[in-house]
C-alpha cells in the first residue's frame, strides 16, 4: 500500500521528530495533540516549579538540532519546552500540528492494511471529527497519564477540606505555601516535590514503600554523573539481551569486575549522601535499579532528611481519613495536602480493542518489535515507547528507522521471526528488571538499542572502536549526520538497482 497521509498522536518529543522526520521525507503530516501547546511534560500546564532534566550536558537535545549553548548543563523545564518550540519553528512544524484536539478512537480500515480512522473530539466546540489515514504514529508519551493509586477514603478527606493532588498538578509553589504537606512516592517528581515543601510548606513528609537509589549530579562534587553511568564502558557494565563478545565475557568470567564496579559506586553514594545515617539504604542492589531508571537526587535532598526537614515514612498508606492518612507502620499524619508522585499509567485507551489486545497485555506490558511497532500491525508505529537515557535521540532515531521501514529499505523478517524475537526480548528484560514503564525503559541499554536500530539500517554505530570512545558520554550530536547516510546509502542503492535495470536492458537489446 502507498503510503501517503500520516496521523501522529502527540506534540510531544516523540510526536515532534516523528512529524519532522516524515514530513522530509515528503509524506503528508498531521498532528493531533490534546492540549493548547506542544511540549508534553515540559509543557507548562505540565510541569512543576523548578523541575529540571535528568538527562545532563547535551544528551537532551536532537541530534541536528544542538540545545543553545548558554542552556546549564541540566536545563530548566522551561529551557526545554522554549528549545522545543524553537526546534518546531525551525522545521515548519506548528502548520502541521491541530491543538486542543484529543484522538478518541483509532480503528483499522481493512485490518490496518487501508489504513486507520482516526476519530477526533475539538476541546472548545466539543466537536466530533473523523479522518483517514494510511498510516499512523502513536507518540502519546508513556508519562501522560497521571496514577493515583485507589486508596480508601480519599473523598471524605477532600470533603474535609483537604487537598489530593498529582505531581503533574503542582503548578506553582502558592499551592504548597503555608501548608503541612505529605509527599508520595520517592522518584524525580515526587523528591523535587518535597523539596519544593521544604522551601515553602509548614512541614513536609514522604511516605514511600522503599528507597531507591539516587545519583548526585557531582561524584565526590566534581566528576559529572554523564563520565560515570553514561558511557557505553558503563553500559556494557549491566547484562544485555544479545550482548556483544567483551559483554559476554564480562557477565561471565569478568563477573568480580563488574561486581567490584557497582559496590564502589554503592559506597560512594553511600558516603556522599549518608544514606546510613538517613536509613535510607536501598535494598536492591544499585545495579539492579540502574537497568531501567536512574534518578538524580535534588540538592541537599538527603541533607534535609538528615536535618529533619523532610521526614521519610518508609512504609505505605493504609487509609485517608477525614483530618489526614493512616500509615501501615501505625502512624498517623494530618496533612492539609497530599502530593502523588506516583508515576504515571501507560495505556493507549483509543486504540481499537484487538489490536490494543494484540500491543499490551493484561500485566501492563506493551509488545512491540524494536519498541516501535507490532508485526501484526500494519501501518501503526509507537515512537516514544523506547526511552532511554535520551528520549530526543531515541525518538529521533527510532523514527528514521520507521520511516526506512515504510520504505522497504530495512530487511524485514517474517512476521512470526519479528513476533519470536519481540517476546524473547520482552521476556529477558522482565526477567533481568528492564521492563520498567511496560517495557518501554532501558536506562541502561541505550547504546545497545541505538545500535541495533543503526545495524537495521545498515549503518555504521556510534562510539565506539576506541577506549575514548566507549569511555564517552553518550553524545546526541555524534548521530547528526544519520539523515546523511541514509540518503547515500540509499540514493546509491538506488542508482546501482537503475544500473543493473538498464545493463539488463542492453543485454537484451543487443540479444534481439
Ligand atoms: C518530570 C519529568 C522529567 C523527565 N526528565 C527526563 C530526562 O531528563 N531525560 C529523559 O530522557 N526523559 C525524561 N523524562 C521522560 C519524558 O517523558 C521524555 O523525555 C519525553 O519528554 C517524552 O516525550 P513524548 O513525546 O514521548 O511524551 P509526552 O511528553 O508525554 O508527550 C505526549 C503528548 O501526547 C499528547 N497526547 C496524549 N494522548 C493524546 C491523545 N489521545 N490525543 C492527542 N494528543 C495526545 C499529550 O498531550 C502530550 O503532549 C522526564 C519525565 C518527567 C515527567
Amino acid at each position: 500500500m502507498l503510503v501517503q497521509r500520516v496521523c501522529i498522536i502527540g506534540a510531544g518529543i516523540s510526536g515532534l521528530v516523528t512529524a519532522k522526520t516524515f514530513v522530509e521525507e515528503g509524506y503528508e503530516v498531521l498532528v493531533y495533540e490534546k492540549q493548547h501547546a506542544l511540549g508534553g511534560v515540559w509543557e507548562k500546564s505540565r510541569r512543576y516549579p523548578n523541575v529540571r532534566t535528568q538527562t545532563p550536558g547535551r544528551m537532551y537535545s536532537y541530534p541536528d538540532y544542538p540545545l543553545p549553548d548558554s542552556y546549564p548543563e541540566w536545563p530548566s523545564g522551561e529551557q526545554v519546552n522554549a528549545y522545543l518550540e524553537s526546534y518546531a519553528n525551525h522545521f515548519e512544524l506548528l502548520k502541521r500540528i491541530q491543538f486542543n484536539t484529543e484522538v478518541i478512537a483509532l480503528k483499522a480500515i481493512d485490518n490496518g492494511h487501508k489504513g486507520w480512522e482516526v476519530t477526533t473530539r475539538i476541546f472548545d466546540g466539543i466537536v466530533i471529527e473523523t479522518s483517514c489515514f494510511d498510516f499512523v504514529a502513536i507518540c502519546n508519551g508513556v508519562n501522560h497519564i497521571p496514577n493515583i493509586p485507589a486508596i480508601p477514603g480519599i473523598d471524605e478527606f477532600k470533603l474535609n477540606g483537604g487537598t489530593v493532588l498529582h505531581t503533574t498538578e503542582v503548578g506553582s509553589t502558592a499551592q504548597i505555601e503555608g501548608k503541612d504537606v505529605v509527599v508520595v512516592g520517592f522518584g524525580k517528581s515526587a523528591c523535587d516535590i518535597a523539596m519544593l515543601a521544604v522551601e515553602n510548606a509548614l512541614s513536609c513528609h514522604i511516605v514511600f514503600r522503599e528507597a531507591d537509589w539516587k545519583a548526585p549530579r557531582f561524584f565526590f562534587g566534581f566528576i559529572n554523573i554523564k563520565h560515570l553511568f553514561l558511557t557505553r564502558f558503563a553500559e556494557s557494565m549491566t547484562p544485555k539481551y544479545n550482548p556483544n563478545k567483551i559483554e559476554k565475557w564480562l557477565h561471565s568470567h569478568g563477573k568480580l569486575l563488574i561486581d567490584v564496579f557497582w559496590k564502589l559506586q554503592e559506597n560512594i553514594m553511600c558516603y556522599t549522601f549518608g544514606l546510613d545515617v538517613c536509613g535510607l539504604v536501598p535494598k536492591k542492589p544499585l545495579i539492579k535499579a540502574i537497568v531501567a531508571k536512574l534518578n538524580i537526587a535534588p540538592k541537599n535532598f538527603y541533607k534535609y532528611i538528615r536535618n529533619h526537614k523532610i521526614i521519610p515514612h518508609q512504609t505505605s498508606i493504609t487509609r485517608f481519613v477525614e483530618d489526614g492518612i493512616e500509615l501501615a507502620s501505625g502512624e498517623k499524619l494530618n496533612p492539609h495536602l497530599v502530593v502523588f508522585g506516583t508515576g504515571f499509567k501507560q495505556a493507549i485507551p483509543f486504540l481499537e480493542e484487538k489490536y490494543r489486545y494484540l500491543c499490551l497485555d493484561n500485566e501492563g506490558y506493551f509488545h512491540l518489535y524494536r519498541n516501535l511497532i507490532h508485526p501484526e500491525i500494519p501501518n501503526l508505529a509507537f515512537v516514544g515507547y523506547n526511552a532511554g537515557l535520551s528520549a530526543t535521540l531515541t525518538g529521533d532515531i527510532g523514527a528514521l528507522w520507521l520511516v526506512q521501514f515504510l520504505k522497504g529499505n530495512i530487511k524485514k523478517p517474517a512476521t512470526h521471526q519479528m513476533i519470536a524475537e519481540m517476546e524473547a526480548d520482552l521476556e529477558w528484560r522482565k526477567q533481568n528488571g528492564y521492563a520498567g514503564y511496560g517495557g518501554t525503559c532501558f536506562f541502561s541499554s541505550t547504546f545497545h538499542y541505538l545500535d541495533t536500530l543503526m545495524y537495521d539500517m545498515g549503518l555504521p554505530v556510534r562510539q565506539i572502536g576506541s577506549i575514548a570512545a566507549v569511555m564517552q558520554p553518550l553524545n546526541s550530536q555524534a548521530y547528526s549526520n544519520v539523515r546523511t547516510q541514509l540518503k547515500n546509502l540509499y540514493s546509491s542503492k538506488v542508482q546501482d538497482l537503475t544500473n543493473k535495470l538498464q545493463l539488463q536492458f542492453n543485454d537484451y537489446s543487443n540479444s534481439r
